[in-house]
């Protein structure tokens, strides 16, 4: 029997906005596992209910605000995470944005802004933070986990241009791979089936995405939450210590189905 132990592990989790998210799922798993958790919230408002779950954890997570739309915010943050921690392990990058009418409709419709706003803040941040974070994690076989969907490389009418920043996403772990590889950082994403959050609940066409999972899958459900999380726990511990560089899919089987 192998226990997976992150005691003395110190796991920085983006992406906290209710208890619906899935980095709360994952920031519960690895908490559960012994790792100190750091939550980053978007914003005062979402702060303060991070600040309550966050009073469900273990020992009391250390807080910190971060915008990441904003580069200068991003390394506030770790400057003011450098005062608290002696370094970082685990980054959970657990965020998406694109403007609700942009995920909807024809495809082809994509302002240029609003295609702008859901790069920046759902992939260029993975850029941002890895940049920043990789001087608190160098040597210490850290690890960086993202999150994607198979829109990256399949049409979900509806996903819209977040297929387009997912595209982006996984492009963008591959490349990080073989930046922090050497310097003992390990970075990857898990591709999850739909799952109810704050975000998922917005992208029209979501029921019948979560409807063509369940019907269709190999293994004939949705996955939870919980299955996500665990995934992320075994990314960011030893047992995954050869793997960078990789798309995870925790989706049931969906992805491999051609009808
Ligand atoms: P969620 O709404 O709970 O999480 C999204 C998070 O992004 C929120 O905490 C929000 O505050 C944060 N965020 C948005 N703009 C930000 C900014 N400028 N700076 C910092 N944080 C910002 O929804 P979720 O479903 O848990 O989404 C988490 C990740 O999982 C996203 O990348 C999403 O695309 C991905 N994902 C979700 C599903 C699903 O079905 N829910 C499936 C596959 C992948």
């Amino acid at each position: 029997m192998y226990n997976i132990d992150l005691s003395g592990k110190n796991a920085l989790v983006f992406g906290v906005a209710n208890q619906r998210s899935i980095a709360w799922h994952i920031a519960r798993t690895l908490d559960q596992a012994g790792a100190r958790i750091v939550l980053s919230y978007v914003n005062d408002r979402v702060g303060r209910s991070v600040e309550r779950l966050g009073s469900q954890l273990s020992s009391p997570p250390v807080l910190v605000e971060c915008d990441v739309s904003d580069d200068a915010n991003v390394e506030s943050a770790f400057d003011a995470l450098a005062s608290e921690i002696d370094g970082i392990d685990v980054i959970v990058h657990s965020i998406a944005f694109a403007n609700r009418e942009d995920l909807g409709g024809p495809f082809i419709d994509t302002p240029r802004e609003g295609f702008r706003l859901a790069l920046d803040i759902s992939a260029y941040s993975l850029v941002s933070v890895a940049r920043y974070a990789a001087p608190m994690m160098k040597g210490r076989g850290g690890s960086i986990i993202t999150m994607t969907f198979q829109a990256s490389d399949r049409v979900f009418p509806g996903y819209n241009v977040m297929g387009t920043a997912k595209a982006a996403l996984e492009n963008e772990v591959r490349q990080l791979a073989w930046d922090l590889g050497r310097d003992d950082i390990r970075i990857n994403a898990i591709s999850a089936g739909p799952v109810d959050t704050l975000s998922s609940r917005v992208i029209s066409g979501y029921r019948d995405m979560k409807r063509a999972h369940a019907d269709r899958s190999p293994m004939g459900r949705n996955i939870t939450h919980e299955e996500v999380a665990n995934t992320a726990l075994f990314l960011c511990s030893p047992m995954s210590s050869g793997i960078t560089g990789e798309v995870i899919h925790v989706d049931t089987g969906y992805h491999v189905m051609g009808i």
